[in-house]
């Protein structure tokens, strides 16, 4: 579904991505760890299109997106759930969750709500309350739920576990586990490499801004030397 090729991304010149390459296949889960700085951010930034590649190619479904606008992109089926919690506070979980459906929209909107608080009941409870009033989980589950509204074909996550409790970690890892297994295709970049190797079938460590290893999570698990070198002992 996805290939990344040799991409490279560049801030002033100064390369943060220097040709990055990995493969995802539809219905898999990839998760992109490694230290602070490692460009997994970046790698996002550029499939989605908020960041430009000054060399390389992203394949999506067969075509180079790699120059298209992110608008453009985000309709193509790839949804981008950035760092922090990008909610709007006043508005209500329901017309936060809405404007999700802007990008697609297969579905009416009675339609994408009852999908969605099919699989987060919790948002069908404070849906007419202000999303700037629930708490940092609550939020997380919002932004996931406006990306997932509009169906994507293809799930980017940017360290959802980022600043939330243990155990509210576990209740957003639940909600990812059950999108796994609806066969949501997802990417995932995660701090928490353990974590990660737990839920991705599949894991690309990058070190600074190269790939370092692609492998199963049972290889990477058995390969002390890059855990000790990128991933930090656990
Ligand atoms: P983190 O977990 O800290 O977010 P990361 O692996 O996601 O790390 P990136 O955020 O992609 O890494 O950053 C890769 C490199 O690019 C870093 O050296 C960072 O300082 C630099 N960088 C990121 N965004 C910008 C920007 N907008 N302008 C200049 N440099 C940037």
């Amino acid at each position: 579904m996805l290939s990344v090729r040799q991409i490279e991304v560049r801030y002033e010149g100064i390369a943060a991505v220097r040709g990055i390459s990995f493969d995802l296949a539809a219905g898999e889960c990839l998760a992109l760890i490694g230290p602070n700085g490692a460009g997994k951010s970046s790698t996002l930034r550029a499939i989605s299109g908020l960041a430009r590649v000054s060399s390389g190619a992203i394949m999506f479904s067969g075509s180079d997106i790699s120059g298209l606008r992110a608008h453009q992109i985000a309709r193509l089926g790839i949804a981008h759930v950035p760092e922090g919690r990008h909610i709007f506070g006043p508005m209500t979980v329901e017309d936060n969750l809405l404007l999700g459906r802007q990008r697609m929209g297969d579905l009416s909107p009675s339609q994408g709500l009852e999908m969605v608080y099919d699989i987060l009941p919790k948002l069908q409870e404070r849906r007419g309350q202000q999303a700037g009033s629930l708490s940092g989980g609550e939020q997380q589950m919002v932004v996931i739920g406006r990306a997932i509204i509009g169906q994507p074909k293809l799930l980017m996550l940017d360290e959802p576990s980022m600043g939330l409790a243990p155990q509210i970690v576990d209740t957003v890892f639940e909600l990812l586990g059950k999108l796994r297994s609806a066969g949501q295709t997802i990417l995932l970049v995660e701090q928490n490499a353990e974590l990660a190797m737990d839920f991705a079938q599949r894991c690309v460590v990058l070190g600074v801004g190269e790939v370092q290893l692609t492998g199963t999570s049972a290889e990477l698990r058995s390969r002390q030397d890059i855990i000790d070198a990128y991933l930090g002992t656990f």
